[in-house]
């Protein structure tokens, strides 16, 4: 069922369907440009229509496909975020098991959203079935702070590789902090799976930023060039203007989780990206003052009403840290760590690291970033830590 995406703020209204739409003759490599999975996020829906009809108009010579998809529908038509559970927190192998019927599993019957993850992923699966690839999953967002456009990921070097192409600051670790996350549920597939923040919700920009990062996209995957696609290089300044000189990689450090009825609120004016000082004030609750945990900069705090992330901390990653942590990983270096003491590979799932705290209390989460892991659970004592890379 088709839904109308009207956004006053923006000026924009479209009629969609959860195919945005298609370009290219396919056999070769396939862009999938996933838009509005949050509904009050309906930037990335306009993007995607603008890129589709200038691919249209310019008929570029073209390799492969790009096909964009529609998020949360429901909640797109009524500009929410979500109506009953948020769709990018649902990608987990219990609530997709529930959403295909296939026994009960913890979201209630009528909760809305378990319809839209089964539509969506019916399209993703259709998509790798027919399609050639590689593949590219992009994941457009916009957020309630003001913010230079920027790229999550998980932190595969397959997705690192692609994002290192981009004159746009990448993110590192977010999905630690946010479990069910469309992204790294595909990132299992060994695809490039990335996120994209392109401003701020209502910003006419946000629109032109996505765009251009799209079209970006194209040229990365190989479908178009800028021989045949001269606006490659407008969009590429339209980006670069928009970085305003941040560039490279930052790791995410901390989240600040909301607990219902705290009364969270964000001291006004904050941006992403802004440099803030240990203990320096940054919102406030029932409580009293909250102050920053540690120094660096402040990433997508939170000034609207749904969602629970107050705001993260991040920290420029250097250049050397990134170059040892991809020679590490081709040396599968866990395998030398797993001799350490309190320290075992699972035997049977050769891709999680258990650690005991109590005897390897030495060894510090940044070590299995640098593999390429990332905390999934903590019981008591023992921490265990899962492989990015499939
Ligand atoms: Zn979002």
């Amino acid at each position: 069922m088709n839904a109308v995406i009207h956004c006053p703020p923006l000026q924009r209204t479209a009629t969609v369907d959860r195919v945005l739409g298609e370009f290219g003759p396919g056999g070769g490599p396939v862009v999938v440009v996933i838009a509005g999975v949050h509904g009050n996020e309906p930037a990335g829906i306009y993007a995607v229509l603008d890129l589709l009809r200038d691919l249209a108009a310019a008929q570029p010579t073209f390799r492969g496909k790009l096909i964009g998809l529609a998020g949360n529908l429901a909640a797109l038509r009524k500009n929410v975020r979500y109506i009953h559970c948020d769709l990018n927190r649902m990608w987990r192998s219990e609530i997709l098991a529930e959403a295909y019927g296939n026994g009960s599993g913890p979201l209630p019957r009528n909760c809305v959203e378990l319809a839209e993850v089964r539509e969506l992923y019916d399209q993703i699966k259709s998509i790798m079935q027919h399609e050639a690839g590689p593949f590219y999953f992009v994941d457009l967002h916009t957020t309630s702070s003001v913010s230079p456009p920027f790229i999550p990921f998980d932190d595969t070097l397959t997705n690192r590789a692609f994002v290192e192409q981009f004159p746009l600051p990448g993110i590192l670790g977010i999905e630690e902090f946010l479990p069910g996350t469309l992204l790294s549920y595909i990132t299992r597939y060994n695809v490039v799976a990335i996120g994209y923040e392109a401003g701020q919700h209502h910003e006419p920009r946000s629109i032109e930023f996505h765009h251009a990062m799209l079209a970006l996209c194209l040229e990365k995957a190989g479908c178009v060039s800028r021989e045949h696609y001269p606006v490659l290089a407008r969009h590429e300044e339209t980006l670069r203007q928009g970085a305003n000189g941040l560039e490279g990689f930052y790791e995410v450090r901390f989240r600040y989780a909301i607990e219902e009825g705290e009364g969270f609120r964000m001291l006004p004016g904050f941006s992403s990206f802004q440099p803030v000082a240990y203990k320096q004030k940054l919102a406030e609750n029932n409580r009293g003052a909250i102050v920053a945990q540690e120094s660096g900069r402040i990433f997508m705090p939170l000034y609207q009403a749904q969602g629970n992330d107050g705001y993260f901390l991040i920290r420029r990653v250097a250049r050397f840290w990134l170059n040892l942590s991809k020679i590490l990983r081709r040396w599968r270096f866990e395998r030398v760590l797993a001799w350490l003491p309190g320290v075992r590979l699972l035997p049977d799932e050769q891709n999680t690291l258990e650690i005991d705290t109590r005897i390897a209390r030495f060894l510090a989460t940044e070590i299995f970033h640098l593999l390429g892991y990332r905390r999934q659970t903590t019981q008591g004592t023992t921490i265990r830590f899962t492989r990015r890379e499939p």
